[in-house]
């Protein structure tokens, strides 16, 4: 038997083109050629389950392997192995009656993956290495012949009578010039390593040594000898494709491990798992976050069928949740084609909104079944669920029950919850609830001292994504603003009714802030007269709560770069009714009444964390003299 023919595409110089195309990608060509092998090796445990193959299933093992001096790479499995016909039907006629249209609109193309297997080029992801591929088969089916095939890379090919004895196929690839480096044991190890990890059948790469107990010697210490043991490349079966009810806390952390050798323990796990409407498995990981910028994007890898895709999973796992490591397997989703079809495609925003799904409900079950551990790990999930609120409209709806607030005493409170607490005593007089919020609580003590004298409630809001979380909350609650502690002198935090009267007559208010104008002398600081609480400091110093958010927002990257590059301004709030300013309004020079004046300027920004340097010294010295 001897037969040549033409594979049967339109274009003649398929190969040229997937070689270019490829180029960037080719050592994929590995995955493709292995997976092919493990589709076979299911295949004949499949058909011998079903009583349609009845002879030995024998060792199943796959094996992959190189000859640095003839220059090849041999895949060799024990799967149904093909016919001469089968290799024809299955390899020559390969799904190329799209090839036109194929050239067409790959032609631009720059990602492997946009084209490997959608037009069935699996196999043929082989002629990225190889200048020619053999393949040498044996079928299951009873008086099977063995064939041999061989192409050069043209569109013609050879088919002959093979010498395969045992059923299964080699796929033997005459690797080319360019290609060399793949002739290379730790090469194709970190290849085998990437993509093959988890295939559901055992892949074998030549062999390793391993130290073994050998005896003992003369003084009855144990011995060891090297010896050569398989080089076993994959776990067949990963814990993502068991039931989560055969699993125990360790397997799954054993597991963060196998992926991540070099990061602490996770906070804890989802385990995923649907078959309808799509089918997806999985375990996705909470880290610990060291800090908000610690965390690292691609940590979660994407499989189909426990093979190796890619670790971009942007647009299958919401933009919220790319901080999350893990696993996910889906064959359902469209791998193979280019970003903006994976967009638009159905079951990736289907994917997309299960998995928000799921850690929505994860959360939530360990709020409600835990109340005191959900605040432990608080400090580690507050952003996720922060950053998940802000960015993802279903998951601010489920959030909002188990988001925490922590206040400046360590307290956690729910949205309802906190509501509830300082609904009385925070709402003004146009009935809008005022949430009081810290950034740096050892700074704003002050501050946070004064708010708290007049009962009210501060919130530690100290994390960059903070900034951006208020203004969500503000959207998302009704009648209520956050003010930041600092943002005013306590009584006019909250504008009651009852707000003291300043009792210094117009007069005396006009000589009072000329006095404090001369004494500051900086233009940043802008002077007002207010009437307060005598028992609030004489001299408050504050900057404008919407000045200062679209600060801090320009300073996280929240678009606000305009405010950024705007010099501070402060208010210096004077308590027209403090024993100090009368003393000052009645001080018997005008010098004197500088001093007093900037020294309880001075006090404020002291109080404010702003008094440093030369500034600093001189009010100490000036405060000696003073005693
Ligand atoms: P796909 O795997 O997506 O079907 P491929 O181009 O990778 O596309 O392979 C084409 C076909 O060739 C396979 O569907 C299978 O029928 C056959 N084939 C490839 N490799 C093997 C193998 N090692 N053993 C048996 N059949 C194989
Ligand atoms: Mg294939």
């Amino acid at each position: 038997m001897q037969e040549k023919g033409t594979i049967s595409i339109h274009t003649e110089n398929i190969f040229p083109i997937i070689k270019k195309f490829l180029y960037s990608d080719n050592e994929i060509f590995l995955r493709e050629l292995v997976s092919n092998a493990v589709d076979a090796t299911q295949k004949i445990k499949r058909l011998a389950t079903l009583g349609q193959y009845t002879g030995e299933l024998g060792d199943t093992t796959v094996e992959v392997s190189f000859d640095k001096d003839k220059k090849t790479i041999t895949i060799s499995d024990r799967g149904l192995g093909m016919t001469a016909e089968e290799i024809k039907k299955y390899i020559n006629q390969i799904a190329f009656s799209g090839a036109t249209e194929f050239v067409e609109k790959f032609k631009d193309a720059k990602d492997a993956n946009e084209i490997i297997g959608k037009f069935g080029l699996g196999f043929y992801s082989a002629f990225m290495v190889a200048h020619t591929v053999e393949i040498n088969s044996l079928s299951y089916q009873e008086g099977s012949e063995p064939a041999k095939w061989t192409c050069d890379g043209s569109t013609s090919f050879e088919i002959s009578e093979g010498n395969r004895t045992e059923r299964g196929t080699d796929i033997i690839l005459h690797i080319n010039e360019e290609s060399e480096e793949f002739l290379d044991k730790w090469k194709l190890q970190g290849i085998l390593d990437k993509y093959c990890k988890f295939l559901p059948v055992t892949i074998k790469f030549g062999t390793k040594s391993e130290s073994v107990e050998d005896g003992v010697d003369e003084e009855g210490k144990k011995k060891w000898k090297s010896v050569e043991v398989d080089n076993i490349i994959n776990t067949t079966s990963p814990i993502w494709t068991k039931s989560p009810s055969d699993l125990k806390d360790e397997d799954y952390l054993s597991f963060y491990k196998e992926l991540y050798p070099m990061s602490e323990d996770p906070l804890f796990w989802i385990h995923l798992n649907v078959d309808y409407p799509f089918n997806l498995t999985g375990v996705l990981y909470f880290p610990k976050v060291k800090n908000d910028f610690d965390f690292q994007k691609n940590k979660i890898k994407l499989y189909s069928r426990q093979v190796f895709i890619t670790d971009e999973v942007k647009d299958i796992v919401p933009e919220f949740l790319m901080l999350l490591h893990g696993v996910i397997d889906s064959p359902d989703i469209p791998l193979n084609v280019s970003r903006s079809f994976l967009q638009a495609d159905g079951n990736v925003k289907k994917i997309n909104n299960y998995i928000t799904k799921k850690v929505a409900d994860k959360l939530s079950e360990l709020y409600k079944k835990d109340r005191k551990v959900y605040e432990e790990k608080w400090n580690d999930i507050g952003l996720f669920v922060k950053y998940g609120m802000i960015s993802e409209e279903k998951f601010a709806e489920k959030g909002k029950d188990f988001v925490l607030l922590k206040n400046t005493k360590g307290e956690f409170y729910t949205l309802p919850e906190y509501k509830e607490k300082v609904q009385g005593i925070q709402t003004d007089k146009n009935e809008q609830t005022i949430y009081l919020y810290a950034t740096d609580v050892n700074k704003q003590d002050g501050f946070i001292q004064s708010a708290n004298k007049k009962d009210y409630d501060v919130l530690v809001m100290d994390s960059p994504i903070d900034s951006h979380f208020i203004q969500h909350l503000e959207g998302k609650e009704e009648k209520t603003q956050l003010k930041r502690v600092d943002a005013d002198v306590a009584e006019k935090l909250i504008q009651k009714d009852d707000a003291f009267a300043n009792l210094l007559s117009e007069e005396q208010s006009t000589k009072v802030k000329e006095i404090f104008e001369k004494a500051i002398d900086n233009k940043s600081y802008s002077v007002e007269i207010e009437g307060l609480n005598p028992e609030e400091l004489p001299v408050t110093v504050t900057m404008d709560e919407f000045m200062r958010r679209m600060k801090d927002m320009a300073a996280t990257g929240g678009g606000m770069g305009f405010y950024g590059s705007l010099p501070d301004n402060y208010k210096v709030a004077i308590n027209g009714n403090h024993s100090v300013i009368d003393k000052i309004l009645k001080a018997e020079s005008e010098e004197e009444q500088t001093k007093l004046a900037k020294q309880s300027f001075d006090l404020a920004l002291l109080a404010q964390g702003l008094l440093t340097g030369k500034d600093l010294t001189e009010f100490v010295k000036r405060s000696v003299n003073m005693i």
